[in-house]
């Protein structure tokens, strides 16, 4: 089972951090280990998901989508209708519960589009931690809304104005927070990706995801899937979805990267389609870096998926060929972001959007009978602004 002892997933993964940081990632490691098959840990997790984050979340039969596309069954995983609106939620929930055994009064975390930085301040709000959210200046200036939502759950946001002020620079200095605080602190890190144990430990918490939705379409369908599809960023709403189902062959995984103004532009955050092996913050996979070996500025529409470097396991399914990676450009995703709200009354959040487009793909070349599940990661609200603006509403 992977990953082995030392964190790698077949060559991807493992622990490349300062040697301060190998304390706390061996203290993580040894909770982790005591807890994830601990009974009441567990059940304490599930009675969080359930009467907190509000789970099981819906498997909604897409029919009009469906119809539209051609496309015999798409089924949406409605992760969207959690608390605080998004995947999140389901990792910041155990986490939090592990920092509160390991004694940590304090919680940091990196933030993108925001959507992890309200999930970790939220989980701090109810368990009484206090709370600090490194975010870069340019997010925080197209993520308002979610500033505004930290702020009020009592978290600090702290702006990053170094790099690109986006999602890799707030991580970095994160980590660097944590390198002199680790004693009184927990890193709350919001995806697949980071040092062993992160990777497995944030798969394991979203993998309620893929496990739900297979018990659901059993339910609904009497057999399982041919497709999952899921927008991938550092990829954890996508492991999530996949995990539970990677013995299952005849279930297709496809992961959606942005490619933000092109491919060929150079603008886009596509690191598994377009990347290469490489070291960034505590681990290796896939990611973007110049000819020189400097990590490559990124773009997308999706504050989300606007990160250089992806979940190592993901480049693992990639090198297996157990999953395909694709990318969806900024312009597509917004037909995606209209397209689902025009045919299902659901409004996406931008990240997802890239996946929903992507079915528009799928259909010409699939099989008539074929049933495929979406993760919806996250809900529309975030993105409202900005998309009335791109849209000229
Ligand atoms: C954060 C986020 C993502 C990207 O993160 P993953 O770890 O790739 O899941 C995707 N969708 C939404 C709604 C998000 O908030």
């Amino acid at each position: 089972m992977l990953p082995d002892k030392k964190g790698y997933f077949n060559g991807f993964g493992g622990r490349f951090v300062p040697e301060t940081l190998i304390y706390a990632l061996d203290e993580l490691e040894k909770e982790y280990a005591k807890y994830r098959r601990d009974k009441k840990f567990n059940e304490e997790f599930g009675y969080y998901l359930r009467e907190y984050a509000g789970r099981p979340t819906a498997l909604f039969f897409a029919k009009n989508l469906s119809r539209y596309l051609g496309i015999n069954k798409i089924y949406i995983k409605r992760e969207d209708l959690l608390h605080t609106g998004a995947h999140k939620i389901n990792n910041t929930l155990g986490q939090v519960l592990l920092a509160v055994r390991m004694k940590k009064p304090r919680l940091i975390a990196e933030t993108g589009a925001g959507q992890h930085g309200v999930a970790t301040a939220t989980v701090a709000a109810m368990f009484g931690l206090k709370c600090d959210i490194y975010m870069g200046s340019e997010d925080i200036e197209r993520q308002k809304l979610n500033v505004f939502r930290m702020k009020l759950l009592g978290a600090r946001v702290i702006p990053v104005k170094s790099g690109t002020r986006t999602l890799k620079d707030a991580m970095t200095e994160a980590l660097r927070d944590w390198v002199t605080n680790v004693r009184t602190t927990h890193y709350c890190l919001g995806t697949v990706a980071g040092p062993h144990p992160y990777p497995m430990m944030v798969r394991d918490f979203q993998s309620i995801i893929g496990r739900e939705a297979k018990r659901q379409v059993l339910q609904k369908e009497k057999r399982l899937p041919d497709y999952l599809v899921a927008c991938v960023g550092g990829g954890s709403n996508a492991m999530g979805l996949f995990y539970p189902f990677f013995n299952e062959k005849s279930v297709k995984f496809i992961g959606v990267e942005a490619a933000g103004l092109g491919l060929s532009s150079g603008k886009h955050s596509a690191s598994l389609v377009a990347g290469s092996p490489g070291v960034l913050h505590g681990c290796k996979s896939d990611l973007l870096e110049d000819k020189f070996g400097q990590i490559r500025n990124t773009h997308s529409i999706a504050a989300g998926l606007d990160y250089p470097g992806v979940g190592p396991e993901h480049a693992y399914y990639k090198k297996i060929k157990r999953a395909t990676y694709v990318a969806v450009n900024d312009r597509e995703a917004l037909e995606g972001f209209k397209l689902l709200s025009e045919k299902e009354g659901i409004i996406p959040a931008l990240e997802p959007a890239h996946a929903i487009f992507y079915l528009k793909e799928l259909s010409g070349r699939i099989n008539k009978n074929s049933i495929v599940i979406l993760c919806l990661s996250g809900r529309g609200d975030k993105d409202t602004y900005a998309v009335a603006k791109e849209l000229k509403l």
